[in-house]
């Protein structure tokens, strides 16, 4: 869950009143929309989508997948893929510290693609290590589970 702004949520809801509803039944938007949330991102067996309250949501109405919260370590990566479609979600992505340094694995690109596949459609997998930013801070180097830390910096309230 993360905080939305007006303008973003207002957005969101543009999004969702433009889907049209002749879309096929399981059409990513479509299933998306019935939950009430924007499609960030669609796979075979897992589709993730976001609602103009901040909650994060994943589904998959083909293989009979029950709308679950998604994991709070994943949200990062959830809007990540949504800026592919949404290039407006970027607002809500965590600002680069200063200090960050760029991820090495990626490159700093937040991608990875493996040498024996061609991506086709897609700008291949989100690189775990950053969890799709591009950078990291050396203050979380070494800790495990660096997503789940970024969340919780992230989440502190902006007063
Ligand atoms: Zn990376």
């Amino acid at each position: 869950m993360i905080d939305v702004p007006p303008h973003i949520r207002e957005q969101i809801l543009r999004e969702l009143r433009k889907i049209d509803p002749n879309l096929p039944h399981l059409h990513i938007d479509s299933q998306a929309a019935r939950h009430g949330a924007i499609a960030l991102m669609g796979t075979l067996g897992e589709a993730w989508g976001l609602r103009p309250d901040g909650s994060f949501w994943k589904f998959d109405d083909e293989f009979d997948m029950p709308l679950t919260s998604l994991e709070p370590e994943r949200e990062i990566q959830a809007l990540v893929w949504g800026c592919e479609r949404f290039s407006w979600l970027s607002e809500l992505l965590p600002p680069r510290p200063t200090n960050a340094k760029e991820c090495i694995p990626c490159e700093g690109t937040g991608w990875l693609i493996p040498s024996n596949v061609v991506m086709v459609n897609a700008r291949g997998f989100i690189c775990e290590q950053c969890q799709g930013l591009g950078w990291r801070d050396s203050a979380l180097d070494g800790h495990a589970s660096v997503g789940r830390k970024w969340w919780q910096l992230w989440k502190r309230p902006q007063r």
